[in-house]
């Protein structure tokens, strides 16, 4: 049991600095440089203990996804991310713990150039809330309602393997649900996804000026091509059969379970956006120049509400959405 001022002091010593940190860590609030002619952009996603990952979750991995999908949050608005406050529920002061979180939280912080400037440190069930700053030219912005009918639905990556994941780990698995099996090789892959997400931050930035849209990939595709749906005032398209699956998510289940799985599961991460057609060769190059596979996986229609549409063309009802709290 460590009191609360020397956890914070563990922190403050580990916590990088940046040239436009004025004050960080240590006194009653940071002090931060904002570039000229930028917006400040901000996102915060609490992770709770039972909810988020289970209470046995290794520390560190609780340290890299609390930072991950946040930043992913950035990555979705074209942003570049600067700067993070850290609020940390505890339910023991447990020093070791704190320092495997800390692993994976300033891992990740490290490899993205972003400084941990203050948070708040209590006692309490194991909760982390992070929040994340950055910065976007007004002109780059991507935002969930700029959405056009005839736009191209495009998603970077692989989608399912945290959902696939999950249901090896046997977490929130339906009692009817069909088998999801992995090799070992495979099912540390699929692990890995969840556990360790990679936020997007430089296709995010690359898509300005190229995307209309764009949205990352947390509750499921389904719920969050909604919600661009929604906020734009117009409906898509889906094709099932063109979603991009990993060779571990292809090896662990069958069609119709991989579909859905990649269709309604979340914690993916990956940014689905819509363009114009025109931008199909623009994207394609930037996608070899990134080494970030792009997929095009439907597209913008007029009306309201995604279709899902089998490869026969006939419409495909999802098993269930996406993930919703008080759902
Ligand atoms: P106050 O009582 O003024 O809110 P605190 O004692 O909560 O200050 O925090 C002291 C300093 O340590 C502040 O700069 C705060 O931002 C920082 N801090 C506290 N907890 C954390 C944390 N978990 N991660 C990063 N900084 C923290
Ligand atoms: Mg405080």
């Amino acid at each position: 049991m460590t009191a609360e001022f020397d956890l914070i002091a563990r922190i403050r010593a580990r916590a990088a600095a940046r040239a436009d940190v004025v004050l960080g860590i240590g006194d009653d609030a940071a002090l931060l440089q904002v570039p000229a002619g930028h917006w400040l952009v901000v996102a915060t996603d609490t992770l709770n203990a039972g909810v988020h990952f289970p209470h046995d979750a290794a520390p560190a991995d609780i340290g890299w996804k609390a930072l991950a999908v946040n930043l992913s949050d950035l990555a979705a608005m074209g942003a570049e991310p600067a700067w993070c406050t850290l609020s940390l529920s505890l339910p023991t002061g447990d020093a070791a713990w704190l320092d495997g979180f800390l692993d994976g939280f300033l891992a990740l912080a490290a490899e993205q150039g972003v400084a941990l400037v203050g948070g708040d440190t209590t006692h309490g069930p194991l909760s982390v809330c992070v929040t994340v700053h950055g910065f976007v030219a007004p002109e780059r912005a991507l935002r969930r309602d700029g959405a056009r009918v005839g736009d191209e639905v495009w998603v970077s990556g692989t989608l399912g393997d945290a959902a696939a994941a999950l249901r090896l780990l046997g977490i929130g698995t339906p009692a009817d649900a069909a088998p999801v099996r992995a090799a070992p090789a495979e099912r540390a892959f699929l692990l890995a996804r969840l556990h360790r997400p990679v936020p997007r931050l430089a296709l995010g930035r690359a898509l300005a000026g190229l995307a209309h849209a764009c949205i990352d990939v947390s509750d499921g595709l389904l719920a969050d091509l909604g919600h661009v749906c929604r906020a734009s005032g117009v409906g898509a398209e889906l094709m099932l059969a063109e979603l991009p699956a990993s060779p571990a998510l292809r090896a662990a289940c069958e069609t119709g379970v991989r579909q859905a799985l990649q269709a309604t599961g979340g914690d993916d991460y990956e940014l689905c956006f819509t363009a114009a057609p025109a931008q199909r060769a623009a994207l394609e190059a930037l996608a070899a120049a990134t080494d970030t596979p792009l997929t095009r996986i439907g597209r913008i229609v007029a009306g309201a509400g995604v279709r899902a549409l089998a490869a026969d063309g006939r419409p495909w009802q999802p098993p269930r959405r996406g993930y919703e709290h008080f759902g």
